[in-house]
This record gives structure tokens, sequence and C-alpha cells, in this order.
């Protein structure tokens, strides 16, 4: 990414001192699959006229960026169940060509859109808990992992830039490390482990599903040594390590193997619950039906849909400003309460 992106003054700020750069848009609420801690089948999906407009949502970036954004996530539901949105995001590339743009998917969509990734440069996290056909189906209501596999077979293969997140959970993935972590041994791919967050009705199951990082690092280190990432710090010395904007809040490690070989990838933990990273948090979320969000644990969203439709981008940008100004610290919000955070599920918010 070119200076002049990174060093455009950062105009979204919160009271906490924070800068918000990296804005997540759910393109849609509606997902192909259906996991049984994220969307519920009983939720009816929003309506269409109620979704934003592509072309709203290109004004939107287009307002972010003039305000300091300079890396974009598009998720969802899954971003690919949206007709049109590959067209989409190449019109997006073609008007911010120095705008970061990443994806979050389930990957079983993504087959005859490779190509076009891999020639606009966007990195993929692609969302992957179990690599047991049996599982996948009982946890996501389909049998499409061989598609996933296949699909993430072929973007190692592209060298599309790949992240896995697993979210992790007890006896349902917790078997599973090994088998999951050796990706990373094997190809130059991310697995990163995310800790269950109690959005939502997610009672049934979170009760005894939670898997804490402290516990799964526990597992890993019986498999392997681990040797932390170092964080390469701008304008520090190069180093082996990932620069801190490219691996988010992720605690990451090299996995030596008991004959001595290191991974080709990292392991990685996202410890959203037992140790926050609200203090460096930089994110802003847009809702499909056009909200922000400034906090995934926070229910507050600020409607921007109908201010765009009837009052323009100048009305907007007042109401993002405010938003991202009263941006709180999530971790307060967890650690105050018993029950779920949220009272929307990551599908209906964009995970
Ligand atoms: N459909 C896309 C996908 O599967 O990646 C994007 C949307 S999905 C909501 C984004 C991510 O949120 C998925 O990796 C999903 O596993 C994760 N997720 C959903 N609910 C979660 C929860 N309660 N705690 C942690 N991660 C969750």
């Amino acid at each position: 990414m070119p200076d002049a992106m990174e060093d455009r003054p950062a105009l979204l700020r919160d009271g906490h001192g924070r800068e918000v750069r990296y804005l997540r848009i759910s393109v849609t609420d509606r997902c192909n699959l259906c996991c049984r801690y994220c969307r519920d089948e009983d939720v009816p999906f929003i309506p269409h006229e109620n979704i934003l407009r592509f072309e709203e949502i290109e004004k939107l970036i287009g307002l972010a960026v003039e305000l300091g954004v300079h890396k974009l996530r598009f998720t969802g539901g899954e971003p690919f169940a949206r007709k049109g949105f590959l067209e989409f995001l190449s019109g997006i590339h073609d008007r911010f060509p120095h705008t970061a743009l990443k994806l979050t998917t389930n990957g079983t969509l993504l087959g005859p859109a490779l190509d076009t990734l891999k020639k606009l440069g966007v990195s993929v996290n692609l969302s992957l808990d179990t690599l047991d056909r049996e599982k996948y189906a009982a946890v996501t209501g389909h049998d499409m992992l061989p598609t996933v596999l296949d699909n993430m077979h072929r973007m190692l293969d592209m060298g599309i830039p790949l992240k896995i997140n697993a979210v992790a959970m007890r006896g349902v993935n917790d078997v599973e490390l090994p088998a999951l972590a050796s990706l990373a041994m094997d190809w130059p791919v991310d697995v990163r482990f995310i800790e269950f967050m109690p959005m939502g009705d997610t009672t049934i199951w979170s009760r005894n599903l939670f898997w804490s990082a402290a516990d799964i690092l526990e597992t890993a280190r019986r498999h392997w040594s681990l040797e932390p990432v170092a964080l390469r710090r701008k304008g520090g010395e190069e180093s082996e390590g990932k620069a801190a904007e490219e691996r988010g809040p992720a605690k990451l490690w090299k996995l030596r193997s008991p004959d001595g070989t290191l991974s080709r990838g990292s392991f990685g933990l996202i410890t959203s619950v037992t140790q926050s990273f609200c203090q460096s948090c930089n994110r802003l979320r847009l809702t499909a039906e056009g909200n922000l969000r400034t906090c995934l644990f926070d229910d507050t969203e600020y409607p921007i849909r109908d201010v765009l439709r009837e009052k323009g981008l100048d009305a907007v940008r007042a109401v993002m400003l405010d938003a991202v100004a009263r941006k709180p610290v999530g971790a307060e919000i967890l650690a105050a309460r018993h029950g779920p955070v949220a009272h929307k599920r990551m599908s209906a918010i964009g995970g």
C-alpha cells in the first residue's frame, strides 16, 4: 500500500484515542450455510429494499476512505450469496486501487471467483471449523466440506493470500486441533482459532462449548514447540515478523514439530473473550441494512441508509464522526454482563 494512503490523516477518532482505519462491510445477511452458532434459521432475512444497494455502499466507502479508512473487509452473511458481488468488488478495486481489500467467506461459492480475486489482490479469510465431513454438515447444516477444501487448495496453489479461521468449540473441534493446525505446517497459511463469542441466543451451543485460548495453547504445546512470531513495527528494523496491520488481533506462533521441522505458516489465537484487544481496535462495521456499528459487543447501531437516501453524504459524515467518537470499549461490556453480549447473532451483524 503506498505511503500516500497510509499517511492520509485519520479523521475518525474515538473518545479513547483510537483511530478507525478499518471498515468491515456486510453486503448481505443471507448465507447459503446455517452454522448453528451464527445464524438462526427462524429469523427472516432482511427484505431486499432494506438492504444497501451496491452504489450506496460504494458512496459510503468513498466517504470512509476520505476520512482515513485504508482497509476494507467484505463479509456477511455470505458475500458470494449476493448476486453481482464479484463485479461490485472489481469496481471497488478500480475506484480505490490503494485500499486493501479483504474478504471473509465460507468458501462454498468461491470457485468461479478465484481468478478475479487473484487478479484484484484480495486477501481471503476462510471460515473452516472442522475437517470432518459429518461434523461440517452438522455444524453448518450442509454437506459442503469437499467443495470448501477444493477451493482452499486452489487458493493455496494460486498463491491467494489466505487465513483460515476456526471458531474454537470444545467437544466439536478440540480433537481436530492437530489436523487443522497441520495446515500451517504444510502451507504458508495462518490457521487461527477464535474464541467463541456469546452473541445472540447462543445458549444451547455456548453452555459447555467455550474453549479458551489458554486451553487451546496448552493443547497445541502437546504437539509442537511454539515460537512466537514477532511483531514488526512500522519504521522499526525489518524482521521476520508480520506488520501489526496485517496480523490484526491474532497472536501468532510458528510451529516446530518434534523432528525439528518449522511450519510454513503460523498458528494463531484470537482471544476476543479472555484477553480483549479493544485498546487497539480500529474497526467500524456497516451492516447489510445500512447501520454503523462501532463495537461487536455493543448493540448500539447508527442507521445511515435513510440518512444517505434522504439527506446525502454530508449528513452521513456527521453521523459517522459522531458514532466513532462514542465507540465503546467492548471488554467493559463483556465484563459487566453474564448472558449474551449482543442481541444479534454474527450473521445479522457481519462477522
Ligand atoms: N459467511 C462468511 C463466513 O462464513 O466466513 C462471513 C460471515 S461469518 C458471520 C464470519 C465469521 O464469524 C465466521 O468465521 C464465523 O465462524 C464467525 N462467527 C460467527 N458467530 C461467532 C461467534 N459467536 N463467536 C465467534 N465467531 C463467530
